[in-house]
């Protein structure tokens, strides 16, 4: 790196940090140890060649805070980096972009070129070497630009070459419109699929992809997300209600009050656990290197701690080491030499009842303690004694008519499981202002209140959030140190806690999976133990207290993304967690799509089809994150979010990422747009409630008569799980279940090279069984047909089966 490109980087940083507010250390009584002071971890986005790095990053504790784009030679994501992560960049291949060096969309004029070079070379191969199958073709548009995104995959894997051709339009020839060369998506050392979002001019009917291996596919491109119409309510639909950021104190104070004023249709319910609080033991750190002394109230800092000074006096002539305690006042008589391990000794064995005290560090404390202080022990916390420092009570909002439980479908949405990210609980608290505020007037929300059991949670990490808004704004887990004495000085005191979002059981760090630290300090910390945390406690208390909550969000930020499962794997071999079955990853997408169809209603913030899906399949590992332990235990479908960012500027034409704690216009706008999204999902769940009206099915080609062998698939008037049978038996639970061909895919084509009957049945997500079969009992209510065919046979083979 010359001279002048760590110049420009250094004036970066300065500016990333200025943009945080976290340029300053809070200033300091200047008589107490530098050692105290925490380290200030600066804002950067990193340049990462790969999701080996990447995953290597996270479980070596880098936090990487958002902002994640996949770009042809790797990734970019906004990170939180100490001076040390700083200087250990290069051993994961990462690197600090500068404003503008990052990816940008390839020019399309330039990407045309490049494909046009590629066409023009292509030599038909003899033999066509590979086959090219297309998964999603999404057309959408954001502020008057039209874009696409396509996903293939060649059988060659990442080897050939794939070009996009694309019309302009109906009754145009492909190409006409534009071609571009797709990029190949290889993750974990495992081939995903080839891939490119491009802006086009005029919206394409048909596109088609040309591989250098020979082979072509042509496909049609959906229309991602549609209008909506005024949030489908009415005329006098009241929105709005949230004027500026909010502490957990500021939150649950309006929750409560929420309860007050509409009793008939909401209750407040008190989560089993009461956090740790927000509240730490006062401590100060006391000398230096191996002299230093690290001393610990017994008492919390609000309960007494506070109030505790410690002095290192002076050796008196030929004085012994001792200890005398005045009240609160503790002084150490030093003698000649006393080392730190003295000290400390002698501290915890006259003090024992005001303190603790150890090393810095893990060093040896051979070094002669110098006299010191007094030094007032202090917990560090700065919140208004408005915040409670007991254990907070997390609640929920519960939203519906009475009687609320089943059968009505239950919806729980959380919030700020991250501390920073503080515009998630606005937008929960947003949605139950919409609830309760228009549930007298407009017929959408009584459907709501009436069929739906809503619970909302909208801050469920208060204490790192009250630490958040108070102290560190860039704090993400909750305040509950977990480290040993090594780790426990005040200068840490910034670094600990438990990612909560990787705390459960699921995938966890602790059976292998990947995106998640064992490290007590590091900013993805999966804690102690599977579910070791009061907070995660609490979301799975609710699920199992009320088995009707059959939808679940996690509102996260920044980024623009919808994920479902798989959102974890083991790096080696990259072994996810279970993908949900055909019927749920088809739910999924129908219900992403309106979602987000009302998200984008706000200010036309379309969340891309490429950001939404299982992420470890569009982002990368979170072991132990919460979705997965609820859709996987408890049949939950259950959603996270990362609001905010991925917004299309069209004067400079490129994806902007957004922030954890944006300017008020910018985070309001995040609210609002978001909290449509939640109250569709409510809408989704009235939906669910209603459904009485089975699937629909039938094989395609249908019933009849054929030449040759053909390749049958199941098609479904809406997302079904179809059980089937090819040997005359009767149907049942344990037959083959109907998949689909692929990650992202659509379903499976079954080759049948003789005749063979399909039997049959289907189960939507609510439960609807088609035609009213019975596959436990007798009756012979399933579907059927017969694919006969004549043809010439081909020669006995392997089933594929
Ligand atoms: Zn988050």
């Amino acid at each position: 790196m010359n001279g002048r490109t760590a110049g420009r980087i250094s004036a970066i940083l300065g500016l990333a940090l200025v943009a945080l507010g976290t340029s300053v250390a809070p200033a300091e009584e200047p008589a107490r140890s530098p050692l105290e002071r925490p380290e200030f971890p600066a804002l950067v986005r990193l340049h990462v060649p790969g999701r080996a790095g990447l995953d290597a990053m996270e479980n070596a504790g880098f936090d990487l805070t958002g902002g994640l784009t996949r770009v042809p030679s790797g990734f970019e994501v906004d990170a939180l980096v100490t001076p040390e992560q700083r200087r250990a960049l290069t051993r994961f291949g990462a690197r600090i972009l500068a404003p503008g060096q990052g990816f940008r969309w390839p020019d399309p004029a330039e990407s045309q070129r490049r494909a046009d070079a590629l066409l023009a070379d292509l030599d038909r191969p003899a033999f066509v070497l590979d086959s090219v199958k297309i998964g999603r073709v999404d057309s959408f548009t954001t502020k008057g630009q039209g874009f696409i995104s396509v996903e293939a995959k060649s059988t060659q894997g990442s080897t050939p070459q794939l070009i996009l051709l694309w019309d302009a339009g109906e009754g145009t020839v492909v190409g006409t419109g534009g071609r571009a060369v797709m990029s190949a998506f290889v993750d974990s050392g495992v081939y995903m699929y080839h891939r490119i979002l491009t802006p086009v001019d005029a919206r394409p009917s048909q596109v088609m992809v040309v591989s250098t291996f020979g082979s072509t596919a042509t496909g049609y491109p959906s229309d991602w997300l549609y209008p909506v119409e005024a949030l489908i309510h009415g005329e006098g639909y009241r929105s709005d209600f949230i004027d500026g950021y909010k502490d957990p104190t500021q939150l649950y104070a309006r929750l409560e009050q929420i309860a007050e004023e509409y009793p008939d249709i909401t209750e407040v319910v008190t989560l089993p656990h009461t956090t740790n609080g927000y509240r730490r033991k006062a401590q100060a750190t006391m000398g230096s290197g191996n002299s230093a002394v690290v001393v610990s109230s017994t008492a919390w800092g609000h309960e007494g701690g506070n109030d505790i000074t410690v002095e290192l006096a002076a050796p008196q002539g030929g004085a012994p080491l001792g200890v005398t305690i005045d009240g609160n006042a503790i002084t150490v008589q030093l003698a000649t030499g006393s080392t730190a391990q003295q000290v400390i000794a002698a501290l915890n064995a006259e003090a024992g009842d005001l303190v603790t005290a150890h090393t810095y560090r893990g060093n040896t404390g051979t070094g002669a303690v110098a006299a010191t202080g007094p030094v007032a022990l202090t917990d560090f916390l700065q919140a208004p004694p408005s915040v409670s420092r007991e254990p907070f009570p997390v609640r929920a909002l519960r939203i519906g008519k009475e009687p609320r439980d089943e059968p009505r479908t239950g919806v729980l949405v959380i919030a700020q499981d991250h501390a920073r990210e503080w515009v998630t609980p606005l937008v929960a608290l947003e949605a139950a202002e919409r609830l309760v505020q228009n549930a007298a007037t407009d017929p959408e929300t009584q459907r709501i209140i009436e069929e739906v059991d809503v619970f909302i949670v909208p801050s469920n990490n208060p204490d790192g959030s009250h630490y958040s808004r108070h102290d560190f704004s860039s704090q993400r887990r909750n305040m509950t140190n977990h480290c040993g004495e090594v780790d426990s000085d005040p200068g840490r005191r910034n670094s600990w806690g438990v990612d909560l979002n990787r705390n459960y059981r699921v995938g966890s760090g602790y059976d292998g999976y990947s995106g998640a630290s064992t490290s007590c300090i590091s900013n993805t910390y999966l804690g102690p133990g599977k579910l070791s945390e009061p907070e995660s406690q609490n979301v799975i208390g609710l699920v199992e207290q009320y088995p009707n909550i059959k939808f679940f969000m996690t509102i996260h930020s920044n980024g623009g993304q919808l994920f479902w499962q798989p959102g974890a794997y083991i790096a080696e071999g990259r072994i996810t967690t279970p993908r949900p079955e055909m019927r749920d990853e088809a739910y999924y997408w129908q219900m992403a799509e309106r979602i987000l169809s009302h998200v984008k209603a706000y200010q036309d913030t379309p969340v891309r089809p490429d950001n939404v899906g299982g992420s470890a399949d569009v982002l990368y590992s979170s072991a132990g994150n919460v979705r997965e332990d609820l859709y996987n235990n408890y049949g939950v479908y259950a959603f996270g979010w990362e609001i905010g960012g991925s917004v299309w500027n069209p004067d400079t034409g490129s994806w902007q990422s957004g922030s954890f704690q944006p300017a008020w216009p910018q985070a309001h706008g995040e609210m609002m747009e978001y909290a449509s999204g939640v109250v569709e999902m409510f809408r989704i769940a009235a939906d669910h409630g209603d459904d009485q009206e089975p699937a629909t099915t039938s094989i395609v080609p249908g019933e009849g008569t054929y030449a040759g062998p053909v390749d049958v698939r199941f098609q479904m008037s809406e997302p079904a799980t179809i059980y089937y049978t090819i040997d005359g038996s009767r149907p049942t639970f344990a037959s083959s279940r109907y998949r689909t061909s692929g990650i992202r895919e659509d379903g499976e084509a079954l080759p049948v090279a003789q005749t063979t009957t399909f039997k049959w049945f289907s189960v939507d997500p609510a439960g609807n069984i088609e035609g009213g079969y019975d596959p436990d009992g007798q009756d012979e209510g399933y579907r059927q047909a017969t694919i006969t065919i004549t043809g010439p046979q081909p020669a006995p083979r392997v089933s594929r089966r």
